[in-house]
């Protein structure tokens, strides 16, 4: 366990925002989460869990202890008839892992290929894209308990994935740090292929039995056409969940707005592209300060230099405003404001 004092987090989140940590202590493993706990001082203090810092907007200096999640290793677990167990500690960077797995042979994750973040923040908000979920590919995760100290191993029905969400948004948020996570690879491997883009590609290249790797090389190709690197242009991926409605309720929108973008989900739901109705209220490009919306995606807020967290909020709640004017529909921030 390593600790410091007066850290500065800019470059420990991905949109750039300036903050600084009070006390920052470096976790490796489940025992330094135990010292932690049983430390006089640290143990009562309040505390913030932050991985790659890829899903926050920091809009204050943190007064919590802010715990790093460090835990390092990746390796097979077991290797059955129908699945592979991966394992991977929870500070492990996401698409070292994805990598990780495809060089072992093991596949399943490639659809979520070059999300940034660390394997122990994926699961706090169920991750997706390209049509998989985190939650489709869950094995179990082990975690320690940030009052008890004691160690515990979770399977999907407590950490109750939802989309965008797990108990680790609700009561589990700041409680439970997360140590490890295991998934399940199915054997044999089944292509993900029903999304757009990916359908695109295939009518592209002719290819219509890609293997993993070529998956993996399209989403990548994909998403650094689509959205910011943030090394490049600060941001914290889509600003915004995907609002889902009632049936009646789409109607009603497309009855005032023929165009709008939408997917019927298979409960009977329908989610509407939360991207497209930023647009149709003319943000695109708009900025607040240093805080903008990204020119070719109306979903992605970024920082274009100098941008504060309060920047970021007066912009994101000025949009929420306009969205809800127009459309009824109240957009809820997909990342945890701080
Ligand atoms: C360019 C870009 C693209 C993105 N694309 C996608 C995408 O396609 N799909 C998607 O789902 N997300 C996407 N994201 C969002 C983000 O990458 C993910 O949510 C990621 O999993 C966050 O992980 P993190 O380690 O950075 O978490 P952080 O941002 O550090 O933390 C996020 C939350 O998780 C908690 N947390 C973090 N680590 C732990 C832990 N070990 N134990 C307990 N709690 C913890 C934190 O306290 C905080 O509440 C994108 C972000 C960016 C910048």
């Amino acid at each position: 366990m390593q600790i410091e004092s007066g850290v500065s987090l800019k470059p420990y989140n991905t949109f750039g925002l300036p903050a600084v940590a009070h006390t920052l202590v470096r976790i490796a493993s489940d025992a330094d989460v135990r010292r932690v706990v049983d430390d006089p001082k640290l143990g009562r203090a309040s505390k913030f869990i932050l991985g790659g810092g890829s899903n926050i907007i920091l809009t204050r200096d943190m007064p919590q202890v802010v715990l790093k999640i460090e835990v390092p290793g990746m390796r097979i677990v077991e290797e059955r008839a129908d699945a592979w167990i991966v394992e991977a500690g929870a500070g492990e960077n996401w698409h070292d892992f994805v990598a990780y797995t495809l060089e072992q042979g093991c596949f399943g994750l490639e659809n979520l290929a070059l999300i940034p973040g660390t394997v122990g923040g994926a699961p706090v908000q169920n991750i997706g894209a390209y049509g998989v979920e985190l939650k489709d590919r869950f094995e179990s995760l082990d975690a320690v308990d940030l009052v008890t100290g004691r160690s515990v191993t979770l399977r999907a029905p407590i950490c109750r994935f939802g989309y965008r969400d797990s108990e680790f948004k609700h009561s589990l948020a700041g409680r439970s740090v997360i140590t490890r996570v295991r998934f399940r690879l199915p054997r044999p491997w089944q292509p993900v292929l029903g999304y757009l883009d990916l359908q695109r590609r295939i009518a592209d290249t002719g290819i219509t039995a890609p293997d993993a790797r070529r998956l993996f090389d399209w989403v990548c190709a994909i998403r650094r056409a689509k959205l910011p690197d943030p090394a490049a242009l600060g941001n914290a991926g889509s600003f915004f969940k995907n609002p889902v409605v009632t049936p009646e309720q789409c109607r009603d929108i497309i009855g005032r707005d023929p165009e709008i973008v939408h997917y019927p989900l298979p409960d009977g739901t329908v989610k509407l592209a939360a991207g497209w109705m930023i647009d149709a209220c003319g943000w695109k490009g708009k900025s607040v300060g240093q805080a903008a919306v990204y020119e070719k995606q109306a979903l992605v807020l970024v920082n274009r230099g100098a941008a504060i967290g309060s920047e970021v909020m007066t912009l994101a709640r000025a949009i929420q405003e306009s969205v809800y004017g127009r459309f009824g529909i109240r957009l809820e921030p997909e990342p945890v404001v701080v």
